[in-house]
């Protein structure tokens, strides 16, 4: 109830401060469209502190980032490229790992987790791309959401930073919960939380925002006990997390 009441009493300090009533909820609570200057606020704080944020995961190409980013599921990047050092030595393009032993596969990838799904899923997209794209990772969100075990967080990774192309959002568990935070959206589903975000941010700003989140929420913003004290988006942000 305590921090309900804070909450609120947040909304009216931040609304008050930028002479605007705070946004209305409509549809059952889902978020009306933010501020567009409060947004403008957040990217440009974002911007100050992580001007040169990038992807975590070591590759050198894009089929590289493709394995990788299959395996950071539910696996941290720091584990992911211990796995990868040693992996990529071994398998160095798409016919490698779709023809490989997928029990030594297995055992290779194992501190990743979820390791047969993952041997799955990335001889399943290895194989789809010798035998329908030349070898080649697409470059468009279509095809690439036709190879096995990729889904839109997926594509927009590779799509995002192996070719700059900017094709939505990636949605991983900090841009959830920071985006719910920074009260970009009010949704829970990540499909409809990109939908929310690619509505209010820039699409300039489409790669860049989605590693800035994701630094954010590493560095700063914890799903437990965030750093608010340290953040350069205290004074815009009201969340009910919030630990000043
Ligand atoms: S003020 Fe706290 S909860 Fe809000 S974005 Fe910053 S770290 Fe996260």
């Amino acid at each position: 109830m305590a921090a309900k009441k804070k909450a609120a009493a947040g909304k009216k300090r931040v609304a008050k401060a930028k002479g605007k009533k705070p946004a209305a909820k409509k549809n059952g609570g889902v978020a009306a469209t933010p501020d567009p200057k409060r947004v403008v606020a957040i990217l440009s704080g974002l911007d100050a502190a992580y001007p040169d944020a990038t992807c975590e995961l070591k590759h050198e190409n894009a089929f590289q980032l493709l394995v990788s980013t299959i395996l950071s599921a539910q696996c941290t990047d720091v584990r992911v490229n211990q796995v990868t050092a040693e992996l990529y030595k071994k398998y160095k393009k798409p016919q490698d790992f779709a023809y490989a032993s997928p029990a030594e596969l297995e055992q290779e990838i194992r501190p990743t987790g979820f390791f047969r799904n993952k041997t799955k899923s990335i001889m399943g997209a290895s194989k789809q791309l010798v035998e329908k794209f030349g070898g080649a990772v697409p470059r468009t969100m279509e095809e690439i959401l036709t190879l096995p075990g990729v889904a839109r967080k997926t594509a927009n990774v590779v799509l995002g930073t192996a070719y700059g192309i900017a094709s939505g959002i990636v949605v991983d568990t900090h841009v959830i919960r920071l985006s719910q935070r920074l009260d970009l959206t009010r949704n829970t589903d990540p499909k409809k939380i990109e939908q929310d975000l690619m509505q209010v941010i820039p699409k300039d700003y489409w790669i860049k925002f989605s590693h800035q989140l994701i630094w954010h929420g590493r560095r700063v913003c914890f799903a437990r006990k965030p750093k608010c004290a340290e953040c350069n988006l205290e004074s815009i942000c009201y969340s009910k997390d919030k630990t000043v």
